[in-house]
């Protein structure tokens, strides 16, 4: 573990909370805007199976952009990488991630990465299943597997304020059905990836996950392989090129470790084969990230050493 004890854990997160009121919380899905913006929490789950947290660990968040990584791992698990980068390309993009300016310029139409909404969306679009409720199934059960925790489930209330103000998302939906990168209804693709980014948890919960990906895919209590290690790889490098929005370069430099943020305020964290990060604090600075979040980690990467490179 990077501290010896919560409490030491607890004077990080009271000297990062200070930065909270220079964010501000997303509310261009209105139930987002509902949360109280000076909460932070953390949790690190530790790949040998301790855990230690601190802050305000009780409130729960919705994954967000968080999820764009594990569908990923669950569409390249689906179909193997030529298939899924056929429609989705491996660059990172200094523009914001729900931008549509590059898809008319990218060679092949193809969203520039799978980080992005459109790269996003494309991916979602590639869940196997017969049915949008059977995509849904199959994927909360993929969570809920590596959250190790079988209650994880959907935030209602979120992912019906996304649906009905996702305009610019069917915008980035339409245009890259235009070019046959997604195929099938548009309206039932929305409400997909809208309930996969209102997928609810605890910051304990998104720690587990960064300690499965910490381990290459691997569980830490049973050791069972939930994801090809080779797929993790994948995902973890598409952290530290894309994985916090258009400020991903500043954050490798300064905090070094594969990161994956969302607008709610979660970030996971992943320093491989020690431990997994999660965290929550919805003020977000201007490129998206949890502001205090990502003070949080600049402190804990200083203090310990954490970065990879
Ligand atoms: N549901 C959000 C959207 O597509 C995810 C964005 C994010 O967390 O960056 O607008």
């Amino acid at each position: 573990m990077p501290c010896k004890t919560n409490e030491e854990l607890a004077e990080l997160v009271e000297e990062a909370k200070k930065v909270t009121s220079e964010g501000k919380v997303a509310d261009y899905i209105p139930e987002l805007g509902k949360a109280e913006a000076d909460d932070l929490s953390v949790a690190i789950y530790h790949v040998e199976n301790s855990c230690m947290s601190a802050g305000d660990i009780e409130k729960t968040f919705t994954l967000q952009s968080i999820s764009k990584v594990l569908t990923l791992a669950l569409v390249l698990m689906d179909h193997g990488e030529p298939f899924v980068f056929s429609k989705v390309g491996m660059e990172p993009t200094g523009d914001p991630f729900n931008s549509i300016v590059k898809l008319e310029t990218h060679e092949k139409q193809r969203p520039l990465n799978p980080m992005i909404n459109a790269g996003a969306l494309a991916v979602t679009n590639m869940i196997k299943g017969s049915t949008k409720e059977e995509k849904l199934l199959r994927y909360i059960d993929f969570i809920r597997k590596l959250t190790f925790n079988k209650k994880i489930n959907i935030c209602k209330n979120v992912a019906a304020s996304e649906f009905e103000t996702a305009w610019l998302n069917r915008s980035l939906c339409y245009f890259m059905k235009k070019d046959g990168i997604i195929e099938g209804d548009v309206e039932d693709l929305i409400d997909l990836y809208s309930n996969q980014c209102a997928i609810e948890m605890h910051s304990l919960d998104l720690a587990k996950i960064g300690a499965v990906f910490a381990l290459d895919g691997k569980h830490p209590e049973t050791e069972q392989q939930l994801i090809p290690k080779d797929i993790a790889r994948i995902c973890k490098t598409f952290m530290v090129t894309c994985g916090m929005y258009n400020a991903s370069g500043e954050f490798a430099i300064k905090v070094g470790i594969p990161a994956k943020s969302g607008v709610s305020g979660g970030i996971m964290g992943i320093v491989p084969y020690q431990f997994g990060i999660g965290i929550f604090g919805p003020s977000l600075d201007e490129k998206g990230n949890s502001i205090a979040g990502i003070k949080l980690l600049h402190l804990l990467s200083e203090k310990y050493e954490l970065s990879i490179f």
